[in-house]
């Protein structure tokens, strides 16, 4: 198999095979992100994709998931993604569905009929690492788009019917905006169809320009409690039906919740850690975390 550099799949890929499609970045400049900083973005030539197919092929014949790598293989042209989809299936002829991550301006850069083809030919299942549903947040983070392109975007997704998941991460508004972040950001993403949302939380790591501006005063990391009790607001402000996932490494206390059912209940467990544990005791955590 043709793996180069840094392979990152999110946890609930855990099943699905893995196939190097794109290998960095083709952004980087999110401001909390240093995973590709020293790896530029490159598409896998068809040589090496159609080789690592043929691998797959002698190993899990009846494969039916494929993630491909890379963190936005989506900001392929449709004309490229197009080609990688059928070749998939020449090899895989189970293979029902190929995810990836995708970012709103990769779905921005697809007309519609575009993204319903695609999903015809099987590619479904992106996750999105929108971070956050509001400006302030989004600007700050450097994401490169607005709350409105997330919503035009995803609407243009719901329209294709392709499943999508969100990323949200406590903590990215800085002290004093966590509140803001997660009533504007549970609005928005109630207006679209996530099948699940997944949380992160914010770790500042060396070499990221949002690190740098801590160093330098221009940016004051949220508490942890704060980012609790963020999380806390996001869960009871979401009004549509969808799953969480707060567990991974970068949440202090892990949580996952199917909602609106378990909304009361997880709420309540995170009061109970908010009330039980000590800031100090979250922020020695946060210090131990090497990566995301
Ligand atoms: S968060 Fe994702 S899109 Fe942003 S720089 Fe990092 S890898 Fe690229």
């Amino acid at each position: 198999m043709h793996f180069t550099g840094r392979t990152w799949r999110p946890p609930y890929e855990a099943h699905s095979v893995i196939i190097q499609a794109t290998s960095g970045c083709a952004y980087r400049k999110c401001r909390f992100c240093s995973l590709y900083k020293d790896e530029p973005f490159r598409m896998s030539p068809m040589k090496e994709f159609e080789e690592d197919l043929a691998e797959i092929k002698s190993l899990q014949p009846y494969a039916r998931r494929v993630f491909w790598t890379g963190a936005n293989p989506f900001s392929m042209s449709y004309e490229r993604l197009k080609l990688r989809a059928r070749t998939v299936r020449d090899y895989l002829i189970k293979c029902q569905t190929m995810a990836m991550f995708a970012s709103v301006r990769d779905i921005r850069a697809k007309e519609a009929w575009q993204l319903k083809k695609l999903r015809a030919m099987g590619i479904n299942g992106l996750t999105i690492g929108t971070e956050s549903g509001d400006d302030d947040t989004l600007l700050l983070a450097g994401k490169g788009y607005t709350a409105a392109d997330i919503l035009e975007q995803c609407q243009k997704l719901d329209q294709a019917g392709i499943e999508y998941y969100f990323v949200y991460m406590t903590g990215l508004a800085g002290k004093g905006g966590g509140y803001r972040n997660a009533v504007r950001s549970a609005e928005l993403f109630s207006q679209l169809n996530p099948y699940f949302i997944s949380v992160d939380s914010l770790t500042l790591f060396p070499g990221t320009k949002l690190y740098r501006m801590a160093q330098a005063g221009r940016f004051v990391p949220a508490g942890e409690k704060e980012r609790l009790r963020e999380l806390q607001i996001f869960i009871e402000e979401l009004r549509i039906r969808t799953h969480l996932f707060a567990d991974s490494r970068s949440n202090f206390y892990p949580v996952t919740a199917a909602l609106p059912r378990e909304r009361e209940s997880v709420i309540g467990e995170l009061q109970y850690v908010l009330d039980t544990v000590s800031e100090e005791e979250m922020v020695e955590y946060r210090r131990g975390l090497k990566s995301l």
